[in-house]
């Protein structure tokens, strides 16, 4: 694969950014017969020794199953279920105690950084050669990393219409600009990125924007499965459609990723036994039917910066996350945390690592985890959405859904009345009732990069099946859900 320049992409901040360090190591003015030894003993570094630290051992004990104990409940456990991490293992391979304890590589604990590398292998490997992974605490903060390694001030990056609005204060906060573009994600068949609008809207940069003349976008900022809010999951071809245009313009693709290991089976009646018995897949029929492909597979020329979280696969107070991107980015951007972030937690990379090696046996085994996580989601989604089509709302068709197949969120149509204005107002008076009811949801225009540009798509709302206990609150949810809208309707709005 060859190398295609994409230094001319990094920001001027980035590039320009200097770092110094105080260790007083060989540089380029050593004398010319200069013969360092080869053990020298340190008296150099300010980090204290791991006999200081008063931790001596750290066992995790690990549930076997998310929700064991509804979903999983018939399921035989054999594994161990403790993971014991001493300060100083024997085996000099393991990643002990003492060593995460201790001042670390920005880029993650060598042995974290091997996973890190073997698990984009195993599984998103990118057509480019000429990349590097470096670790992160979280995509949120990921993202604002590349945020500052892209963004000089002025610069444009686009978004879909609705997204993770909070990355949009990365960029705004390096002074770059959001431009928003459209989801035709309200189609009965093929919802997806609207690729001919999209097209267009580059072909006609400066008609279209001439405010923003000889301004180009820099980025894309997607979240290509279970898009966050409308639940969108891209197709193949729109990857590549939009791969072609990022070469054609030459801009750089941020893919945002957290749900792509979450795609669900259809929705279905619940019944957890049908469930688990007819979804049980294998690792790599996994792999290779059901995992969406990573922009990184299309990326020959080094342009996609693929962000990933433990946030939603393992836990989000672990803080912790890679990004993969072209070894030019990952430079600029690990020289951003030397100075701003530092390394993401010792800890955190420790418990992650020794559970997913110890625990799960490795790669494969963590993604057995995650396919249980998958049908304990899909579970979820189904109790959830279940009751939706139970209501009258439903059936009056005064609510419709628009998407539920992966990830943790579905999206839900709001479908007033042919002819109907204001309706942010009337979507913000419907939440009103939700609120009496007792049943939180996002509006969909509350994630909308430009609301004027989204108004006509706003009446959509975003539900979430991950934070409630259990499936009778989901259902209760979907109950009080439905009651709203109905009385909503039908007093008048
Ligand atoms: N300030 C001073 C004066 C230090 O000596 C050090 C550590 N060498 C730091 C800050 C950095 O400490 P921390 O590990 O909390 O980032
Ligand atoms: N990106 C998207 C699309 C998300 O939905 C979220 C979490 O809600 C994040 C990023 C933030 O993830 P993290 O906890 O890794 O910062």
């Amino acid at each position: 694969s060859s190398t295609h320049s994409i230094e001319h992409l990094i920001s001027d901040r980035a590039k320009n950014r200097s770092f110094k360090h105080f260790a007083a190591n060989a540089d380029e003015n050593a004398p010319k017969n200069f013969k360092p030894h080869p053990k020298p003993l340190a008296l150099s570094f300010g980090r204290p020794n791991a006999q200081f630290f008063p931790v001596k051992k750290i066992t995790v004990e690990l549930d076997h199953y998310p929700f064991q104990d509804t979903i999983f409940e018939n399921e035989v456990i054999e594994e161990q279920d403790l993971v014991v991490i001493d300060k100083f293992p024997t085996d000099k391979n393991d990643l002990g105690a003492g060593e995460a304890l201790q001042y670390g590589d920005v880029s993650g604990l060598p042995n974290f950084q091997k996973f890190l590398r073997e698990f984009v292998e195993t599984i998103h490997k990118p057509a480019n050669s000429e990349w590097a992974i470096t670790a992160t605490n979280g995509s949120g903060e990921g993202l604002n990393k590349v945020a500052d390694a892209l963004i000089n001030p002025g610069d444009i990056v686009l978004f879909e219409e609705f997204t993770f609005s909070p990355f949009g204060n990365n960029v705004r906060n390096v002074g770059g600009i959001t431009v928003p573009i459209k989801l035709n994600f309200k189609a009965t068949e093929g919802a997806d990125i609207d690729i001919k609008y999209l097209s267009h809207l580059l072909d006609n940069w400066n008609d279209i924007y001439p405010e923003y003349k000889d301004r180009k976008p820099k980025a894309f900022y997607t979240i290509p499965t279970c898009q966050n809010p409308t639940g969108l999951t891209q197709s193949t071809a729109t990857r590549k459609a939009i791969y072609d245009l990022a070469s054609k313009h030459d801009f750089i693709i941020l893919e945002d990723d957290p749900y792509g290991y979450l795609t669900l089976p259809p929705f279905q009646k619940p019944n957890k036994e049908t469930l688990v018995s007819e979804n049980s897949l294998q690792i790599d029929d996994y792999l290779e039917n059901h995992l969406p492909k990573s922009y990184l597979q299309f990326d020959t020329e080094g342009r996609v910066i693929r962000i990933e979280t433990f946030s939603k696969v393992f836990a989000p107070g672990l803080r912790l996350g890679f990004l993969v991107a072209n070894k030019k980015i990952v430079e600029v951007v690990k020289k951003y945390s030397s100075i701003v972030t530092r390394a993401p937690s010792g800890p955190s990379q420790l418990i992650l690592l020794n559970v997913i090696q110890q625990r799960f046996g490795g790669i494969k085994g963590w993604l057995q985890w995650i396919l249980r996580m998958r049908l304990a989601y899909a579970h979820r989604r189904n109790v959830l959405i279940d009751s939706i089509v139970s209501s009258s709302a439903y059936e009056k068709e005064y609510i419709k859904v628009i998407s539920c197949d992966a990830g943790m969120f579905a999206s839900l149509l709001v479908n007033f009345p042919e002819g109907t204005t204001d309706i942010v107002d009337k979507i913000n008076l419907l939440n009103y009732k939700f609120l009496e009811k007792g049943v939180t949801v996002v509006l969909g225009h509350k994630m909308s990069v430009n609301p004027e540009f989204s108004e006509p798509n706003a009446n959509f709302l975003r539900l979430s099946y991950a934070p409630l206990d259990k499936d009778e609150e989901l259902t209760e949810a979907g109950k009080r859900l439905g009651e709203a809208v109905e009385e909503f309707f039908e007093n008048g709005f």
